[in-house]
């Protein structure tokens, strides 16, 4: 792995980039819903989309969790979503 020294036009480029990420979580939370293991079939809160971009999304059983969106709770219509194995 490469690495160089850090140049003052890193910061910058960094706080976009996390300003960046919490304009996103800002227009993803409003969705609400759940998340939902796809193999056991636990379910939680979504909570705030900001903390998963952060700390990484929620897994349960060693995948991703399905985030089911209010919408969808509403209307019961739960469009299939692939498992992806995470990477350890
Ligand atoms: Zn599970």
């Amino acid at each position: 792995m490469t690495s160089r020294t850090p140049t003052t036009g890193d910061e910058d480029v960094l706080a976009l980039f996390q300003a960046t990420l919490q304009n996103i979580a800002n227009e993803l939370n409003p969705f609400g819903g759940i998340l939902r293991c796809s193999r056991c079939g636990i379910e939680g809160k979504v909570g705030d989309v900001s903390l998963h971009f952060r700390d990484g999304w929620p897994t349960h059983c060693g995948y991703t969790m399905t985030w089911v969106t209010q919408l969808q709770l509403d209307e019961a219509s739960v469009s299939p979503v692939e498992l992806r194995e995470t990477q350890p």
